[in-house]
């Protein structure tokens, strides 16, 4: 299945859209979160950072949670849609 077929085949609700839980934004940038690694847990035996993509408000900046709300695999397409 192509990701063109399932955007197609979305029906995206004005009800499901995601709104910032702070200040109600609705348009969101891609952000990462940096996590520290000390070097007694990293894989690679030396310090390091990891970074875990996300979603972040465009207006507060605060971090989306991307847990979906139900049972919502196709979350991240419909985040990645451009129907604004
Ligand atoms: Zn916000």
């Amino acid at each position: 299945m192509s990701q063109q077929q399932i955007h197609m085949n979305i029906e995206l609700k004005p009800e499901d859209r995601r709104i910032c839980g702070k200040c109600g934004g609705t348009a969101f940038v891609p952000a990462c979160a940096l996590y520290d690694v000390s070097a007694i847990v990293s894989p690679t035996g030396r310090s390091d950072v990891v970074a875990i993509p996300g979603y972040a408000c465009v207006v507060c900046g605060t971090q989306v949670d991307l847990t979906p709300k139900e049972e919502k695999p196709n979350i991240l397409v419909a985040l990645d849609g451009g129907q604004a």
